[in-house]
């Protein structure tokens, strides 16, 4: 039987009727009320600190189209620009777009030298994109999202689960009391 989760964002470990996670505070009810566009929006307009990542893909994003963009297009970035990871695509689609120009147009041994300095920003293209896919298909690519669900409510969620589990501790106490009738007397 399985005991615990993993968090989402830290993957630190979590036990399946934890509301929080202990390491970085996510309120996991919160990934509910989660959109990858408004995160998106937020990256474009400078908002880092709105942007959380997590391999809980939200609602608005599709994981079969991040794998299969990966897969056909992962070399061009095509996954990251999807799911809004803007730097790692564009670094991905510049350096395979010069690599491939460089192919193409390799004549002399000049050029070869060219193809060299990029022969590293290349091998790193081809490990991202291997290894995106790697993690897609194992559920752990993360992608950012931004939550909707405001925090004055992520604060009510947390007050009625301990309420929760007070009420179940004072019904486990009246329980033992009753199997120590001695006590009572
Ligand atoms: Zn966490």
């Amino acid at each position: 039987m399985k005991l615990y989760k993993k968090c989402p964002r830290c993957n630190q470990k979590a036990y399946l009727n934890d509301v929080k996670c202990d390491e970085c505070g996510l309120v996991f009810s919160r990934l509910n009320f989660a959109s990858n566009l408004e995160a998106k929006k937020a990256i474009v307009n400078g908002e880092r600190e709105k942007v959380i990542t997590t391999t809980q893909f939200p609602s608005d994003l599709k994981r079969w189209l991040a794998g299969v963009l990966c897969a056909f297009g992962g070399f061009l970035g095509l996954h990251n620009f999807y799911v809004g990871r803007y730097f790692k695509g564009a670094f991905c689609f510049i350096v395979s777009f010069i690599t491939i120009i460089l192919i193409f147009t390799l004549e002399s041994t000049s050029v070869l030298f060219e193809t060299l300095l990029w022969l590293f920003p290349a091998a790193a293209v081809f490990a991202f994109w291997f290894h995106d896919l790697f993690l897609i298909a194992i559920n752990k690519y993360k992608v950012p999202i931004a939550l909707l669900m405001p925090e004055k409510k992520e604060k009510e969620i947390i007050i009625v689960e301990k309420k929760e589990k007070a009420g179940k501790n004072k019904e486990a106490k009246r329980k033992k009391n009753e199997s120590n009738p001695i006590e009572e007397q």
